[in-house]
């Protein structure tokens, strides 16, 4: 039977990206003979244009019963008086809830090619090659109880709540040993141990969970050292582990490091391995319809799909290799253009890696 590919394409540059990275699984999925078919559906806003919702039951449905979820970007200036119940981000934070994506994976990799894009030095960024593992389902983001209240004094007060249950705690820190032991077989565990207690337990049972990796070396850094650490010196890290919040922040640290937010894709997991794949950017209203958008991170996020859900490392690496060749061959979109390259469309981008593989 055919393994079904949910593509949900959003709003703003989504579709217009997604359209390349399925051109490059499609070629692939003939290539290898991978058995993957493809099938589409509304989510965020053009969801909530057509149905009333961000995220439609069949589309839900879809999600449930695909192998794999590639997804574009959500939201616009167009829905952004929308009560927070029916914005079109609601529905990606209800798919990554309703699959138990707990896991999300975000590589910040430097592309020798575009050093110069950098804000970073040469010598603090070349070679650069990080992965950050965030928990996407807990902690401060979704902790009750939470709210604006109105005190007896008067004056307003708002509360959110921070906590993390051992066993949430404990799948996340297993996510991020095995893929420790994929890569350089060393994580940095990222807390505030010194000041909230529920990290003092997220260090209390990372550590208790290291000892079924001995192959793994374990250190754990506050979460203020790390963010300094990531910019004076981001190559001692291999993988990082640590909460959605505090992953969230550090994330987007590791991103500008590398040049251009337009290259760098994500994974967010379940238990087994099932998954959803989408570039770390937003919508880009600015940019949409132009036909300028990097597809980069959306082929990139293919591969990581290809490598984390169907388990093809062989047409990961092909797509990897492919998207070097075509950064060699020169191509770039706007946003990581310098002088002596060559300026290339969207699909123009796509091309050039479709040509490479
Ligand atoms: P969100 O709230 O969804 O994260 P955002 O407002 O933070 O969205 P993005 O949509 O990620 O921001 O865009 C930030 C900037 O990066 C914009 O100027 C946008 O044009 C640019 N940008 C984002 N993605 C790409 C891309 N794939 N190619 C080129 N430029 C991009
Ligand atoms: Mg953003």
């Amino acid at each position: 039977m055919a393994k079904k590919i949910a593509v949900l394409a959003g709003d703003g540059i989504g579709p217009e990206i997604v359209a390349e990275a399925v051109k490059v699984l499609s070629f692939l999925n003939t290539d290898m003979a991978l058995g993957l078919s493809f099938e589409t559906a509304l989510v965020g806003g053009a969801a909530y244009d057509a149905f009333g919702t961000p995220l439609p039951q069949q589309t839900l449905n879809l999600c449930k019963n695909a192998e794999a979820v590639l997804l574009g970007a959500v939201g616009g200036p167009k829905w952004e008086a929308l009560p927070h119940a029916v914005r079109p981000e609601r529905g990606l934070l209800s798919i990554r809830s309703e699959l138990n994506l707990f896991s999300n994976l975000r590589p910040a990799i430097l592309y020798p090619q575009l050093v110069g894009a950098s804000t970073l030095k040469p010598e603090v960024v070349s070679g650069l090659d990080i992965m950050i593992v965030r928990e996407l389902t807990g902690g401060i983001y979704f902790g009750q109880p939470r709210g604006i209240r109105l005190l007896e004094n008067g004056e307003q007060q708002g509360f959110n709540t921070l906590v993390y249950n051992e066993s949430e705690i404990r799948r996340i820190a297993h996510s991020a040993f095995k893929t420790a032991q994929k890569r350089h077989k060393k994580l940095c565990s990222v807390d505030k141990a010194n000041v909230l207690e529920v990290t003092e337990l997220w260090r209390q049972v990372v550590t208790e969970v290291g000892k079924d990796y001995p192959d793994v070396q374990l250190s754990h850094m506050y979460v203020d050292n790390a963010a300094m650490q990531l910019v004076r010196a981001p190559k001692q890290f291999d993988v990082i582990v640590t909460t959605n919040m505090f992953g969230d922040i550090l994330s987007d640290i590791a991103a500008m490091l590398t040049g251009s937010i337009g290259m760098l894709p994500s994974a967010s997991l379940d238990a087994n391995g099932k998954g959803m794949y989408e570039p770390i950017h937003g919508s880009a209203p600015d940019i949409a319809g132009q036909g300028i958008a990097n597809p980069l991170a959306t082929i990139l996020s293919v591969a990581m799909l290809l490598r984390y859900t169907l388990n093809q490392p062989e047409a990961a690496e092909r797509i990897e290799q492919a998207v070097n060749t075509a950064l060699d061959a020169g191509a770039r979109t706007p946003d990581i253009y310098s002088d002596g390259t060559t300026q290339v469309s969207t699909s123009g981008m796509g091309d050039a890696v479709l040509n490479a593989l």
